[in-house]
């Protein structure tokens, strides 16, 4: 049994956080790769070290002094190797890098120095090797993750080292500078080293018991998935639901391992289980969770026997790619088609979409509605399920709340409903309420 463990920014933001951490991972030998992220808040109004290193080298790239910036970092290290009475400096490491930072290196290079150095002062804490993620962690010319490049490298190094720790959210380019990932990139290096590693699963430590059914911000307590599968994990995090980075799910779904969500700060919990496929139910619920998002416009266009002719759809799409908008949903009807469009990508754009398709297909009519909510309602027990469709609508119904738009994907894993934006919260608890109380 093998096991790669990351850990969050709130699990390692201090000492005490160490601590819980080194515990965790003593308690499984077969815990060997670490993925760490950088320091994060230490309480609700502190600042996550890669920010303080976003700001601290937009002033370096200014040319203005980096002092005092540099120094807080610097006494957010020093303070953990303190409490941790470890007999270890970063000095020379501060040193390097402060002059780094004035002779411009880069922001991806400043901000990787979050997890850089938090990873030595793990390594050094557990006992463990250190791997610089620069030297197996690969982007290509375009400035895309390499991904096979980097297992071969990465699995080989790997077969070299029992224990390592391996910082998170950075790798290197063919011309040896540093790039990161896009914000809360570590969960992907944990992924890439389970992969590399084929480990038996890869446990995604945070601060939360796991995976909600729905947002703890609309929901009163909502309950903890334990179990859910890539595919309707996707279907959630695309409307909003978030504890994993979205592009982390790929290399582990290459090599079908499971990933488990665990919170640092209650260990006995068991989490989320992210497989990749599943044919246990939570039971009594037909649905695994429900998400939604606010910001989406309808477009819509009617037009007498619009089904009957040839590369209607083709033509007006091709209006949304030349204006380099892509479509969230396309429910249709026999003479009438919807679009569901991102407001905020097409702000600026909207007389030369409605231009176009006017030249293109010449509607009877054509408007944008906006003001749209949707809300994903995600299970794959509902392949199975009678009526649940209608146990949705009759929820939203019941809210006295009108449903603008159905869409139901064709995996029959998720309905998708559009209601007005005022109507949001109070659609989504409907529905909560009708599946899960
Ligand atoms: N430290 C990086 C960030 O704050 C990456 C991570 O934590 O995953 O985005």
């Amino acid at each position: 049994m093998l096991k790669v463990v990351k850990f969050g920014g709130s699990s390692l933001a201090d000492a005490a956080q160490f601590k819980k951490v080194a515990n965790i991972i003593k308690a499984e030998p077969e815990r060997r790769y670490v993925v760490p992220s950088a320091p994060g808040k230490r309480h609700k109004n502190d600042t996550k070290v890669t920010d303080m290193l976003y700001s601290c080298y937009e002033l370096a790239a200014k040319g203005e002094d980096i002092g005092k910036c540099f120094g807080e970092i610097e006494d957010r290290y020093n303070g953990i190797i303190r409490e941790l009475e470890l007999d270890f400096s970063l000095e020379q490491d501060f040193h390097l890098i402060k002059n780094a930072f004035i002779h411009k290196a880069g922001r991806d290079f400043a901000a990787s120095r979050g997890e850089y150095l938090n990873g030595k002062i793990l390594a050094k804490y557990l006992g463990f090797d250190f791997i610089d993620a620069a030297e197996v962690i690969f982007f290509n010319d375009n400035g895309k993750f390499d991904a096979e490049r980097t297992n071969s490298v990465l699995s080989q190094t790997l077969k070299q080292h029992e224990y390592a720790v391996i910082p998170g959210f950075y790798g290197s380019m063919p011309n040896d500078t540093i790039k990161t990932f896009s914000r809360g990139g570590s969960d992907i290096t944990g992924s890439i080293v389970a992969r590399a590693a084929t480990c038996d699963i890869y446990e995604n430590w945070t601060d939360v018991d796991g995976f909600l059914m729905a947002d703890p911000r609309i929901i009163d307590n909502p309950r903890v998935i334990s179990e859910i599968t890539y595919h309707e994990l996707r279907e959630l995090s695309y409307m909003g639901a978030t504890v994993l980075h979205e592009d982390a799910i790929f290399p582990v779904r290459i090599a079908g391992i499971p990933i488990n969500i665990r919170n640092t700060n209650n260990p006995d919990a068991r989490g989320t289980f992210i497989v990749s496929h599943s044919d246990k139910y939570d039971t009594g619920n037909v649905i695994t969770g429900v998400a939604g998002k606010k910001g989406f416009s309808v477009l819509n266009i009617e037009k007498d026997m619009m089904n009957a002719e040839v590369g209607f759809g083709r033509r007006v799409l091709e209006v949304l790619e030349n204006n380099g908008v892509c479509f969230e949903h396309l429910p249709s009807g026999i003479d009438n088609m919807s679009i569901v469009l991102s407001t905020h990508e097409i702000e600026g754009k909207r007389d030369a979409i409605k231009n176009g398709i006017c030249r293109q297909v010449n509607p009877d009519v054509i408007d944008i509605e906006d003001g749209l909510a949707l809300v994903a309602v995600v299970g794959r027990a509902m392949v199975k399920a009678k009526g649940t469709a209608a146990r949705v609508f009759k929820a939203i119904s019941g809210a006295g709340i009108n449903i603008r738009m159905i869409d139901q994907g064709s995996s029959e894993i998720s309905i998708i409903v559009g209601v007005e934006e005022s109507d949001f919260e109070d659609a989504l608890r409907a529905i909560y309420q009708e599946f899960v109380y």
